[in-house]
């Protein structure tokens, strides 16, 4: 446990593990590409809005794809696309 209570902390969407929002990549609500409603990656946590808090990891993506954790943690229909997302984990590494 850490002793610093005024760290924020957030659950990810993916494994579901508690982490300081440090550790965490915030997702909000954005468009693609091509205008549709998207899952976007917010790295410096400014954006306005509901957001969700991800491991930046491709393994924690997956799962809250396999469990539409965007859609839900966003409060977005099930249509709603994580590509953006997984581009930015993919330009990370
Ligand atoms: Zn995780």
């Amino acid at each position: 446990m850490t002793d610093s209570p005024r760290v924020p902390i957030r659950t990810c969407i993916g494994c579901r593990e508690r982490a300081t929002r440090s550790e965490l990549l915030r997702v909000v609500i954005g468009s693609d590409a091509s205008g549709q409603p998207a899952a976007c990656p917010d790295p410096r946590g400014t954006a306005p809005g509901r957001g969700a808090h991800l491991h930046p990891t491709t393994g924690c993506y997956e799962l809250a794809v396999r469990r539409r954790a965007f859609s839900r943690a966003l409060r977005a229909g099930e249509a709603l696309s994580s590509t953006p997302v997984a581009e930015h984990l993919a330009a990370q590494t």
